[in-house]
């Protein structure tokens, strides 16, 4: 089986290489906003976009036009006009339309690796060299990198290399093709999970994983660039410096949070053959909370962490269940399958079973059900083979 997986170094440009980067950042955001205008021209006129084939034809006029185009790396216009296209597709498919893209905002061009062979040698457009600390892009040459300190070598089909700037700062997201063996699933663990606000996993084993400390101080520290950030002349250096400031704040918020997110999924798909948790209607479940950051940390972490588990599972050949949303894994004693309907109040902690009498931690006790659920699910495959 082959699997893509993403590597991110951090780049270390030179000033000369910086130019050139931003140069091709600029030609990536104009080629897809060039081609956004020319799309919705196309539409009000004809009620039709321009087919994708038919863009990329038009990019060789578009380079007589404008002659600096010229001098990018080329695979950099056509994976603009692929992004395009994506969007269009997507816009299609009931999401926002496409929106026109800014300087400083998110910005990024993907580069395509290209092979070729001359007398029995191999030869790519990209490499990356981690006894150097090097990668090697089109048109720009060896960059300094920095990033998996404990890999010697890079021994992966690179398929492509998306060059982000984020915060002043360069980094290089690389995407490979690895092929892995797999071997069949002989389950001996398998575990239960409850995602919420409070703990942000508690296991069917009576583990749990704290939700992210400090939300309170960074909320406050986040807030005091704002202020800062209104009371700044506009267009002024120093509005440029609290801008810059605030972004490497929300930067090192975003790595922090993704560290511990990483570090939770690989220990469960390490110590467990199958995984089994509940598919999340996220926004019904955090309306309730009032706390702004706390909401929009557990927003983005419970879909990152399901996300995680999802590809985890897969590259070790593992499993991962997803029982219903509506599933009442919070309402159901663990021991004795009693339904406590009235069990709905976030705030009461300890389940307790008026049949059973069985006392357990609310969290621990919905965890246990979902993995029962999940058994039953291996089961009823099994039963299907
Ligand atoms: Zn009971």
């Amino acid at each position: 089986m082959n699997i893509y997986k993403a590597y991110q170094f951090r780049m270390y440009p030179t000033n000369e290489q910086i130019d050139m980067l931003n140069q091709f950042l600029g030609s990536s955001r104009f080629i897809y906003n060039y081609y956004l205008s020319y799309q919705m021209n196309a539409y009000t006129e004809n009620k039709k976009l321009i087919s994708i084939g038919d863009l990329k034809k038009n990019i060789l006029k578009l380079k007589e036009t404008y002659p600096w185009l010229k001098e990018i790396d080329s695979s950099i216009l056509r994976t603009s006009l692929d992004d395009l296209d994506r969007a269009f597709t997507n816009y299609f498919h009931h999401s926002g339309y496409p929106k026109f893209k800014k300087k400083g905002n998110n910005e990024s061009y993907r580069t395509i690796c290209i092979r070729s062979t001359y007398k029995d040698k191999s030869y790519e457009n990209i490499k990356v060299n981690l006894e150097n600390k090097t990668i090697t892009l089109p048109k720009i040459g060896s960059i300094k990198i920095r990033g998996y300190r404990n890999k010697k070598s890079f021994p992966f089909k690179i398929i492509n290399v998306t060059v982000k700037k984020e915060a002043g700062k360069y980094y290089a997201c690389v995407c490979v093709e690895e092929e892995v063996i797999t071997k069949p699933l002989v389950p001996k663990n398998i575990i239960g999970i409850d995602i919420g606000i409070k703990d942000l996993v508690v296991t069917s084993d009576a583990v749990k994983y704290q939700a992210f400390a400090n939300i309170k101080k960074n909320e406050r520290k986040i807030k005091g660039y704002q202020k800062a950030l209104v009371r700044s002349k506009r267009g002024g250096n120093n509005r440029k410096k609290i801008i810059i400031k605030l972004q490497r704040y929300y930067q090192k918020l975003r790595n922090a949070r993704k560290y511990y997110l990483h570090l939770i999924t690989t220990t469960l798909v390490k110590e467990n053959d199958i995984i089994v948790c509940e598919t999340l209607k996220v926004k019904e479940m955090i309306e309730r909370k009032k706390h702004h950051l706390a909401k929009s940390i557990a927003n983005s972490s419970f879909g990152e962490i399901i996300r995680q588990l999802t590809y985890k599972t897969k590259w070790k050949n593992k499993k991962l269940y997803q029982i219903d949303t509506y599933y009442p894994s919070s309402q159901i004693c663990s021991v004795c399958g009693n339904r406590m309907k009235e069990l709905k109040n976030l705030e009461i902690r300890c389940f307790e079973c008026r049949e059973c009498k069985n006392e357990l931690d609310r969290d621990v006790n919905a965890s246990i059900n979902i993995l029962t659920e999940g058994i039953k699910m291996y089961i009823k495959e099994l039963n299907l083979l």
